[in-house]
């Protein structure tokens, strides 16, 4: 299928029509490209997907949050349009204990420091020549520091609910060397008001988009690029492949000529983690209307940790519980019922077994999901920061890499995933305009 008639301007195809497929897509249509972006769904957005399901409460299934809203990029872009934003606050938060009560002070002091000091344990094996995971260095230092059993349990909450939830890889995958590698903007974190699709929607503006296209085939040789999907063949000078990590691990798109082996192994190498949302609306709120997080040390180590309550931000009276690293994917096998059903249980051993059931839920399967395959990218044991780099770089002057996964000190970001798109694009221009 030929896209394009007109022989004066160059064309590029774009992979994928998440934020960094429409990042790259923007930019070189602005700069007089004739660019065509395939996408595989139905929707845009990709990983930025902003359910409309309850129509008084749009609500992100993937990317809540501009992460660090002092000079990141996204908050220039939601200045430009006035997207609404709202500002959710980590010290508005309240901590339960494995007996479901309130912890004191004191018990929060205790907790705090005990993170404190795990931190400095995985500070000090950053240091050493071998790496370990995560989880092996919160089990030795658990042995070297006689850990109470207490204790013990809260260095699971934290590993849990404080390095799962965010790296969203398993403690037990996590490489202690370069887990936190990713640069973080200063400033609160932002939502919007109206979900994070305001700003994929901005971008795809006056986008030729084809949807429904699952690629399966990317061909180049010195004369172009041939993209073959489920439904047809487009032919371009160059294409822009914003694969999620995921997606490039299971080998369903096929390259020809191979990739190279440095971009394979970083492809094998680096982690593809999951979070996963379950968000449930009750009648009215039954918990604490002043605080954004609830947290809840489980008695047993394994459980709902992390609760954003959209009470106090929103007027909504809806809780989002997470669940990542393995638990995440483990959960993803569940019905949505039996979902509902763990995430009722904790919420009853907190406020009670009165409360009453949710009206709705909206859960999410990223790790299940056939064009994500996962959340987020993270660096694994076994990886080095600069497989990045190679899964970025460019093959043959004809096949260009973005996505969150491709960024070496912004992945696992919405930001990232933008920056990328911006980077493959002004790629494409300079090799374009010699
Ligand atoms: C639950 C969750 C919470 C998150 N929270 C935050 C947050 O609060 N803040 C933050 O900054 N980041 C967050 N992130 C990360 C952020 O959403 C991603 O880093 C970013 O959206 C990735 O964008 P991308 O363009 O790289 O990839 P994607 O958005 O995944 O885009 C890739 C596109 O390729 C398409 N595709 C896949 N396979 C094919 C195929 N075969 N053919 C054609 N098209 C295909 C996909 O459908 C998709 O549209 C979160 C992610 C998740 C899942």
């Amino acid at each position: 299928m030929a896209y394009s008639t007109n022989t004066e301007r160059r064309k590029i195809l774009v992979v994928g029509a998440g934020l960094a497929g429409l990042s790259a897509a923007q930019l070189l249509q602005q700069s007089g490209y004739e660019v065509l972006v395939l996408e595989a769904r139905e929707r845009l957005g990709g990983r930025i997907w902003t359910s409309q399901r309850w129509a008084d409460a749009p609500l992100d299934l993937g990317a809540t949050w501009i992460h660090g809203a002092q000079g990141n990029p996204l908050s220039v872009i939601a200045r430009s349009i006035s997207a609404a934003m709202l500002q959710t606050r980590y010290d508005r938060s309240v901590t339960y204990g494995p007996t479901a009560l309130v912890m004191s002070s004191k018990q929060e002091d205790h907790l705090d420091s005990l993170a404190d000091a795990f931190a400095r344990a995985l500070h000090k094996a950053q240091k050493r020549d071998v790496d370990q995971s995560v989880r092996a260095v919160a089990d030795a230092w658990s042995i070297s520091a006689r850990l109470s059993r207490q204790d013990q349990n809260l260095l699971r909450f934290i590993l849990l609910g404080r390095y799962e939830t965010e790296y969203a890889g398993d403690a037990s995958a996590l490489s202690a060397h370069w887990y936190d590698d990713a640069r973080a903007f200063p400033g609160e974190d932002a939502l919007f008001v109206k979900g994070f699709g305001v700003l994929a929607e901005y971008l795809a503006r006056d986008l030729r988009i084809e949807r429904n296209q699952v690629v399966r085939n990317v061909n180049w040789n010195n004369r172009g690029v041939q993209v073959q999907t489920d439904r047809g063949e487009f032919s371009a000078d160059a294409a822009i492949v914003t694969l999620p990590l995921g997606v490039l691990k299971a080998g369903v798109v096929h390259f020809s000529p191979a990739l190279p082996a440095a971009k394979s192994r970083a492809i094998q190498a680096l982690g593809m983690g999951v979070l996963n949302k379950c968000y449930l609306r009750f009648e009215k709120a039954f918990w604490p209307d002043d605080v954004d997080w609830l947290e809840h040390v489980p008695p047993a180590g394994l459980g709902w940790t992390q609760w954003v309550s959209f009470v106090r931000v929103a007027g909504l009276p809806v809780l989002l519980g997470f669940n990542a690293g393995q638990q995440g994917r483990d959960m993803e096998a569940l019905s949505d019922a039996a979902i509902v059903a763990s995430a009722m249980q904790t919420l009853r051993s907190i406020y009670g077994a009165q409360i009453p059931e949710p009206l709705d839920a909206q859960i999410t399967r990223w790790g299940s999901d056939p064009f994500a395959l996962g959340a987020y990218s993270f660096n694994a044991l076994g990886a080095q920061p600069a497989m990045r780099d190679d899964l970025a770089a460019p093959v043959g002057g004809r096949v260009f890499f973005a996505g969150e996964a491709t960024m070496r000190r912004d992945f696992s970001s919405a930001h990232g995933a933008f920056l990328s798109g911006q980077r493959a694009a002004n790629q494409v221009t300079q090799a374009y305009s010699r």
